[in-house]
């Protein structure tokens, strides 16, 4: 396999790219143009500079955002994201998603999200934790369990929720278990949690190689991305019968066409040694692995991997977007002439957030479901909510992509004109 890398081109930003999917299903549903505008704009979104004392004495300032994008169905919820990718525009787009997400599974939430531009990796425990409680008590303008509910992220984890939770709780006077999800059993988290997108991520597959009278088993997976979403949807495709031949990380990836051991290759996850350094097959590089020959690639990273430029050289059956905004609106068009069937983001990867709900209920009610009640929950609404998008796409004779959009667009879209514009 060639070493050579070719950077990702991408000609939108993720922003541009949310608000052209907006505009497409617009269209389709022959939207009201006053509803569409209002929908094209973020309700709030807070920019912080935040100075934060680092272990040799020096103090760093660093910037952050939380954006809540629409609040017609309730509180907002969504990450918070620690990468040096994050910018105001990205944090955007992952708002609108989130929104939208939230009502193709029927969930009573708005999207918000947040970030900090930072590399994680490169502060010590101390830092991050000094940086997340900064970061907690200048965003508690907007967060908290009535109004907007964070939830881990790229770059955090559940110890930084934990913190967050803290902090807030520190400011009340008292402990407010539900101002963030994804926090530890031991303080208020749901059992779950951590494997809940992962398995969202490997019932949309199952469900869609039904639809498509494919079996999983046997079927050759590659990931991009081995952290919380990518691991876990790996491992529980591969219980699942499927052969995972290739995953990656932010250096690079390993892949194998007689299948890889994930047991070794989480040891490399947890070490934080790169799976470059993984002699269980060939190095690849990340573009390389998204046009592996494979029938199921799950993009577990990042926003806009599959672009104009490497779509038409995608070789798998099957797209499931573990990741929020992995396939950029040119490469959808692509995938979709190829006859590609790429499950979409704010379908594939909304165990998360469903998982989120539930946790966010349990803190409020302060009553906890056992791990068979989670996950027979999340097995329903995934399920339900992927018939509703599979026949809408039906309906509209589009892809899922727009499927999912008719439901969540027009749900969110019927939520504000039965509310009325205020005053
Ligand atoms: P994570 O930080 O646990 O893992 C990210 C993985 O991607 C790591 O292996 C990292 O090395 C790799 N990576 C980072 N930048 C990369 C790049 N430019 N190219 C290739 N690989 C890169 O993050 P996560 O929580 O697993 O989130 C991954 C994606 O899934 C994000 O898009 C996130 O928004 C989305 N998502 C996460 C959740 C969740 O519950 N954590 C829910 C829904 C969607």
């Amino acid at each position: 396999m060639s070493m050579a890398t070719r950077e990702s081109s991408p000609q939108q930003s993720a922003w541009e790219m949310a608000l052209s999917q907006l505009d497409n299903v617009a269209q389709l549903l022959r939207l009201d143009p006053n509803l569409h505008e209002v929908l094209r704009h973020p309700k709030r979104e807070l920019t912080v500079h935040f100075p934060v004392k680092m272990d040799d004495g020096s103090i760093r300032v660093f910037t952050g955002h939380r954006i809540q994008h629409n609040t017609s169905l309730g509180p907002t919820k969504g990450g918070i994201r620690y990468s040096l990718d994050v910018d105001l525009d990205e944090v955007r787009a992952l708002a609108m998603w989130m929104t939208w997400k939230c009502a193709v599974v029927g969930l009573p939430y708005g999207g918000a999200k947040g970030g900090v531009q930072v590399d994680p990796h490169a502060l010590s425990q101390h830092e991050l934790e000094g940086l997340t409680r900064r970061f907690a008590t200048e965003v508690s303008l907007l967060i908290g369990p009535e109004g907007d509910i964070p939830a881990p992220d790229m770059g955090t984890n559940q110890q930084v929720m934990a913190w967050i939770m803290d902090t807030y709780s520190m400011h009340r006077g008292y402990t407010v278990t539900g101002v963030v999800t994804g926090k530890p059993a031991a303080v208020g988290g749901t059992l779950g949690r951590i494997e809940a997108t992962g398995r969202g991520v490997t019932m949309a597959t199952a469900l869609a190689c039904l639809k498509q009278g494919r079996s999983l088993q046997g079927s050759t997976v590659a990931v991009q991305g081995f952290g919380n979403v990518g691991s876990v949807a790996a491992r529980l495709l591969a219980r699942a019968g499927a052969r995972v031949v290739a995953v990656s990380d932010v250096t690079g990836g390993c892949y194998n066409p007689n299948g890889l051991d994930l047991d070794v290759l989480e040891g490399y996850k947890l070490d934080q040694r790169p799976l470059t350094e993984s002699t269980l097959g060939e190095t690849v590089t990340n573009q390389e692995l998204l046009e592996l020959p494979v029938d199921i690639l799950v993009p577990a990273a990042t926003d806009r991997q599959i672009t104009a430029a490497n779509a038409d050289r995608i070789q798998a059956k099957m797209v499931v977007e573990g990741a929020n905004g992995p396939t950029t609106p040119e490469a959808d068009q692509i995938l979709y002439e190829k006859g590609i069937l790429v499950l979409p983001d704010v379908l594939a990867n909304a165990g998360g957030v469903i998982v989120s709900y539930f946790e966010w209920v349990q803190d409020l009610q302060a009553f906890f479901w056992s791990e068979d009640e989670v996950n027979g929950r999340l097995e329903q609404i995934m399920g339900r909510a992927f018939q509703e998008v599979w026949d809408a796409a039906e309906r509209y004779r589009t892809n899922l992509r727009m499927g999912a959009y008719a439901v969540g667009v027009s749900r969110v879209a019927e939520a504000t004109r039965i509310r009325g514009i205020y005053p």
